[in-house]
Order: structure tokens, then sequence, then C-alpha cells
């Protein structure tokens, strides 16, 4: 008996295996430092919990309206409106759902046609390197993903003339993140504006359908010189953007799994609408304690958020300074989300003491845990030049960055 292909074929998260094969290596007492996790190390704020907790204590644990209850829609209608600035978000164009995966997997479902047989494959645009789901999320929906190469030189940003080139009648959506997993680089609201003007100037040409979709999860741990600005404030492009966030990274909520989807316009509300129903005939609802604990963290936490973005600034430049120090590490300075990317290709070729060849980022990453006990994630998942590095999360105390990049730094030194 045999699985669907759909599923057969599906890579699993490179990232999750890591997590667990740190965890393994943990429970059998080997002191590993973990740097893969992609999650805040802080507790969920107190308000949070205590407005979870109640809303169970008040039965609020039956099933909920499939595209989440009003008071929640309502709000994150006003924040995409007041703090985001989109135009045209009323609640009845936001969706909350089982976290921003879910939120992403539900759109490339209500974005991309499976190609019949004959026909081609609609495009799906990603700047790479790229966090490990997308293409996957993707790729299920039918989409043939296009990559947008960039490097670290550039910021990891694409620029307009890029874009401009790989948009074709076959683009069906751009996916944008910003700031990004796992290159921790943002697009300035400059850099966000001239690729608004490509995307507006293609959908009157090439591709009349053309939508973005903009993962914009990392929205509130931002900690360098730029400002954040969502790419559908751009009135240009607003009803053709599609706006993806949750609490789980910047309120330390991921296990209470929330996340959100937001449209603008004719267009963003018969694409909730449409969403709505895949959400029904799927999970049918999120639970309303996990509404009211992140409706909680939207308006009563601004103090943890400045607590928790403040630590990760200060992370950011502990663990930059720690690793732009080590010979033959090349890495962008991160500027928002809490992942270092550095290129570690320059040790290809070496080998470890006990002669094992390091030839790619999954090998140094396996070497790295096995000789030194640092778990990184290797960069080959996250696409294009991902394969020449690795990503470590700053998520952590700063003792732990600064052991972790000294365990670094010595297994380098042992590479010949
Ligand atoms: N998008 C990006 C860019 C992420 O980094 C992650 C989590 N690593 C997700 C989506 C998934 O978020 P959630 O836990 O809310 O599903």
């Amino acid at each position: 008996m045999e699985l669907s292909r759909r599923v057969a074929g599906l890579k699993p998260s490179s990232t999750v295996a890591v997590m667990n094969r740190a965890a393994a290596l943990k429970a059998q007492g080997v002191p590993v430092l973990s740097f893969a996790a992609g999650e805040p190390d802080f507790f969920t704020p107190d308000k949070a919990k205590i407005a979870g907790v109640k809303a169970i204590l008040h039965n609020n644990t039956k099933y909920q309206p499939t595209a989440g209850d009003t008071e929640t829609r309502e709000l994150l209608a006003r924040i995409m409106t007041e703090r985001n600035g989109v135009p045209g978000v009323t609640k009845d164009h936001v969706l909350v759902t089982a976290g921003v995966k879910m939120a992403l997997y539900l759109t490339m479902q209500a974005l991309f046609d499976v190609p019949a047989p004959g026909q081609e494959a609609q495009e799906l645009l990603l700047p790479t390197p790229a966090w490990v789901s997308f293409a996957p999320i993707g790729e299920l929906a039918g989409a043939k993903v296009v990559q947008m190469p960039t490097t670290t030189a550039s910021g990891f940003k694409i620029t307009p003339a890029q874009l401009a080139a790989a948009i074709t009648p076959l683009t069906r959506a751009l996916l944008l993140n910003s700031p990004s997993n796992p290159c921790s680089t943002m697009y300035t609201p400059d850099e966000l504006a001239a690729l608004a003007e490509v995307i507006a100037a293609a959908a009157k040409t090439t591709a009349p359908g053309l939508v973005v979709v903009a993962d914009e999860l990392y929205q509130h741990i931002v900690f360098g010189d730029v400002p954040f600005r969502s790419i559908g404030s751009f009135t240009s492009i607003a009803e053709r953007t599609i706006t993806i966030n949750g609490s789980g990274k910047s309120f330390a909520m991921t296990g209470w799994r929330i996340g959100w989807v937001s449209g603008s316009g004719a267009f963003g509300k018969r694409f909730i609408e449409g969403l709505t129903k895949l959400q029904g005939q799927t999970i049918t609802a999120v639970p309303g304690f996990t509404m009211a604990a992140t409706r909680a963290a939207l308006t009563e936490c601004d103090e943890d958020l400045d607590r928790m973005k403040h630590a990760f600034k200060r992370r950011a430049v502990v663990m930059y300074d720690a690793l732009a120090a080590i010979p033959g590490v090349k890495l962008a300075r991160p500027v928002g989300a809490f992942y270092v990317f550095p290129d570690v290709s320059a040790h290809f070729g070496k080998s470890t003491p006990g002669g094992v060849k390091i030839d790619s980022a999954a090998a140094f990453a396996e070497q790295l845990l096995g000789l030194h006990h640092v778990a990184v994630v290797p960069g080959e998942d996250f696409l294009g030049e991902g394969y020449k590095h690795i990503r470590l999360s700053f998520a952590c105390d700063e003792a732990l960055i600064l052991e972790g990049a000294k365990r670094l730094a010595a297994f380098i030194a042992s590479l010949k």
C-alpha cells in the first residue's frame, strides 16, 4: 500500500529535524547547545496567559466562528488599518487560523491550481534563501517555485530589475518575507516602494492576476535603523496584497498557534471568503481562548514586546560580533527577526581531525553537532545560496551565544 505522491514526495522540515536530533542528544546527557529553534526563549507574557486562562474558565471552549471571533477580527482589521497602514481592511478581510504555517497553506491553496495534464504550472516567485517551508507549501498547492537568488552582499534582497525580469504571464504570486527568516535582513520602505511600482506595472501588462503574499511574522522583532513597513500599505498594490502575520514570534506564543491572513478591498474580501470555506472544511476554526490570549498580547503587552525586542537587539550584536571575528565566516548584520545566516563555505573541502571531509553545510552542521555539541541548521533547504550557509538562532541568552561561538571557532580552527 502506498501513500499519495503528494505526501510521499514531501520533504520533512530540516529545522524541525535538527531540533529533534539536538533534543535526542540532550536526553542522552550530551551537553548540546542548540541554536536551531526558531522560537523565542521567553515565556508568553502574563497578561496573555491570564486572558487565555480566564477565557477557559468562562467556558470559551466551544467551536468558534470559522474565520475567527468578531472581536479578534475587528481588532486585527483595526491594527492592519492604523498600525500597518493598509487601506480597505475591515473584519471581513481578516481570517484567524492555526499559526502562520496554516495561514500560508490556506493562502497557497486559494491562489494556485494544480496544472491539468499538458498545462504549465503557475509560478510562485520566491526570493532565496527563504524559510524552509515556503517552497513545499507552494508546491503542495500546485505552484512551480521560481527562485530569485540573493546574496549576503545585497543583504539578501531582490532588486526591482530582478523582479521585473522574473515576472511572466505564468506568475501568480510573489512571496516576500521581511524581516526574513533565515537572513534577518529587511527591505527599507523605499525598496518596498520600488518593488510595489514594478508589481503595479506588471499587473497592467504581463501578469494581471499577480498577487503579493507578505509574510510579516517578524514585524515587531525589528531592532536596526530600518523602520518596518507593510508592502500592502502602498495603495497601487493594496488590493492584490495578502498579508500574513501571527502572535507566535513577537509575543513568545508559538505554542498557542495563532496566525492571521488579511486582504484589502473587493478582491481581499473574496479571498478571505474563499479561505473561510477552506478552513471550514479543514480545521473548522481556532480555539476561542487562544484568540482571547492573542487579543491581550496585541493590546496589553507593549512593555513585554519592548523588553523582548531590546534583548534581541543586544543578542544580535553579541552574535554578530562573535561570529564576524571567526576566520572564513561571512555574514550580514541582522536587523530584524532573530537569526544569523553565516556563509561558512570558505571551509568546505577541509577535513575534521578525525578525517571527515566537510563538503557541504549539512556535513559542517553534522560534525559541529557531533564533535562540539552545537546544533545549527544547515542551509541547503533554504535554497539559493543557502547551501553555503548555516543558520543560528539568537533566541537564547547571551552566555549561550558566547559559548556557542567559542565552540564554533574551535571547530573551525580544527579543520585542516
Ligand atoms: N513564516 C516564517 C518566516 C517563519 O519563520 C515561521 C516559523 N519558523 C513561520 C512562518 C511559521 O509560523 P507559525 O509557528 O506561526 O506557524
